[in-house]
């Protein structure tokens, strides 16, 4: 079974990542997204097993301990991971992959997988991330301020990605997401690998010109 492709997509807290991958997930087959390990508090609406899987300190630490995750790393005030059992199977299941992870997971992923394609989304402007930050209704004021200032930092990080989204329009961002991945789909090496029979079909001199 050839391997699916793994995708890194990393943003500030409010660019639109997690809106951005779960509209691509409606809009696509064959993709699908990893559920991340977290020490974090569960927000209003979130659902254990389906946004994060949420575990206190003590799991995590053993988690690490025990070698299962692909790439771990405190954000804000606090961790996580991804887990590598599940990310491995899936992608040896022919899966399309993607990773929502912060700039210290990318570079852990990329360090083990050189072949991953990684995509940074941008807000259109500081206004825009803050906006979005509080009309979310999320997180308290504290909050927002905190993560404005990580979203500064975590955005100096973005010339270490491949790609570069910028979602404003959010179709369009969203139509230039779809593309990668579309565009990857019909590389040469991948469709040999998934198409085998049909290509030899097309060029076979048994069954005659049709
Ligand atoms: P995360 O958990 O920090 O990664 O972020 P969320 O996925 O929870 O997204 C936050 C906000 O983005 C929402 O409150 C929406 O107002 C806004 N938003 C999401 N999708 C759209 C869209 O298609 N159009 C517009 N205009 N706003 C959107
Ligand atoms: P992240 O996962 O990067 O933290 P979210 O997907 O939660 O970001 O988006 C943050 C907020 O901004 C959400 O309320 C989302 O609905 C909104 N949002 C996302 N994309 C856009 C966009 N293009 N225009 C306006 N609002 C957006
Ligand atoms: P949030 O708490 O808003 O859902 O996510 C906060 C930050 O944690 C985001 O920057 C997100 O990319 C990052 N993050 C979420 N899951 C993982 C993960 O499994 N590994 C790493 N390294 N970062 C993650």
């Amino acid at each position: 079974m050839p391997q699916g492709t793994l995708y890194i997509v990393s943003a500030p807290s409010g660019a639109g990542k997690t809106s951005l991958v779960k509209a691509l997930l409606e809009h696509l087959d064959g993709i699908g997204v990893s559920v991340s390990h977290t020490t974090r508090e569960k927000r209003p609406g979130e659902v254990d097993g389906v946004n994060y899987h949420f575990v206190d300190r003590k799991r995590f630490e053993e988690m690490i301990e025990r070698g299962e995750f692909f790439e771990h790393a405190r954000v804000f005030d606090n961790y996580y991971g991804t887990s590598r059992p599940a990310v491995e199977a899936r992608l040896a299941a022919g899966e399309d992959v993607i990773l929502e992870i912060d700039w210290q997971g990318a570079r852990q992923v990329r360090a083990q997988m050189p072949e991953a394609e990684s995509v940074f989304i941008l807000p259109p402007s500081r206004a825009a991330l803050r906006a979005r930050l509080a009309g979310r209704g999320t997180d308290d004021e504290a909050i927002i301020e905190r993560r404005m200032r990580d979203a500064i930092s975590e955005m100096s990080h973005f010339d270490e990605y491949a790609h570069v989204v910028i979602n404003d329009d959010f179709a369009t961002a969203l139509a230039d997401l779809e593309a990668l991945v579309r565009g990857q789909r019909t590389r040469l090496a991948r469709v040999r690998e998934r198409q085998g029979k049909l290509l030899a079909s097309l060029l076979s001199q048994d069954e005659g010109l049709q």
